[in-house]
């Protein structure tokens, strides 16, 4: 009886073992080398305009934040929880503005919510973040996942946002995805503004797809007047951390968090390592990563992007 007890608990732990590994360990290595993935000289190149034409700043709009699981924002992280911010981002030019981001609206925010003591969402900034959106001169997304459409799917003003939005196929294709009811008419009538292609949208920014966290996803890359680069990377990580440490986010995320669940693996694994090898050859170059809140509020320490915290 001893012996079936002493076999049984330990298949268990061999069980148990495995899950463990298989869930928040295995298959999280960026890749070894990922040459020609991403091309900075070409994105620089886009980007050149006369100075003056150039954005002058960037501010991050914060509508929510919290914390979550290092285990599950980075594989093989353990210990303090990641701060989470919810955010859009605007390009601040002298007397315009492009919007990239649609964030998160409070129902969801409120779903997604994964503690309770770190949870906020601010609705003055939600609010500030739609009215933005409507005086900006383009509106964008770094991807079509819940947490940064919500202000251009579920705007108040629909039809006034449409002409300003820029979305490249699949991100059009998935909005219907998150309307309440249905895709308000203006919005199910918009046609891609982006070729899928390296792109220069306005003076200084260049859309460069980045296929993997989702089909729609895609990097912006910023070239301000005072000579400073940015690069927003949306969700290709959740924290830089990650890039550091040339790891991914564990399988487990992706069951659990993604749905459907069709991130590719492989195309995020080679973006972290292209990433990485970008960032150490341009240690200058800002990298922002959309969700990393002690990332962000670091760049604004340092003075390097205006960040709005929610309240
Ligand atoms: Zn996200
Ligand atoms: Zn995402």
């Amino acid at each position: 009886m001893l012996k079936w007890i002493l076999r049984i608990g330990g298949g268990l732990v061999v069980v148990i073992g495995l899950l463990f590994w298989w869930l928040l360990l295995s298959s999280s290595n960026a890749s070894k080398t990922a040459p020609g993935v991403f091309d900075l000289a070409d994105w620089r190149e886009k980007a050149q305009a006369p100075i003056s034409s150039l954005p002058i700043g960037i501010e991050v709009i914060e509508v929510g934040r919290d914390t979550a699981p290092p285990f599950a924002a980075q594989a093989g992280r353990f210990g303090a929880p990641v701060e989470m911010s919810y955010n859009a981002v605007e390009i601040q030019y002298p007397n315009s503005s492009i919007i990239i981001g649609g964030a998160i609206d409070r129902p969801t925010a409120e779903e997604m919510r994964l503690t309770a003591q770190n949870w906020r969402f601010d609705d003055g900034a939600y609010q500030t973040l739609t009215e933005r959106m409507l005086s900006a001169n383009q509106v964008l997304m770094t991807h079509e996942h819940l947490d940064h459409v919500m202000a251009i799917v579920r705007h108040p003003e629909p039809a006034i946002l449409a002409p300003n939005l820029v979305l490249n196929a699949p991100q059009i294709d998935a909005l219907p995805l998150f309307a309440l009811d249905a895709l308000d008419p203006a919005l199910s009538q918009i046609v891609p503004e982006l070729t899928g292609e390296t792109q220069p949208i306005a003076p200084g920014v260049v859309i460069v797809p980045a296929a993997g966290h989702t089909p729609g996803s895609q990097n912006v890359f910023i070239s301000l007047q005072n000579g400073e680069e940015i690069l927003l990377i949306g969700d290709t990580v959740w924290n830089m951390g990650a890039i550091e440490a040339l790891k991914t986010r564990p399988v487990l995320t992706q069951y659990m968090v993604f749905r459907p669940n069709y991130e590719d693996r492989a195309a995020v694994k080679d973006q972290v390592r292209a990433l990485h090898d970008i960032m150490a050859a341009n240690p200058d170059l800002l990298v922002l990563a959309a969700h990393d809140r002690a990332w962000l509020t670091q760049a604004a320490d340092a003075g390097r992007i205006s960040f709005l915290p929610a309240n």
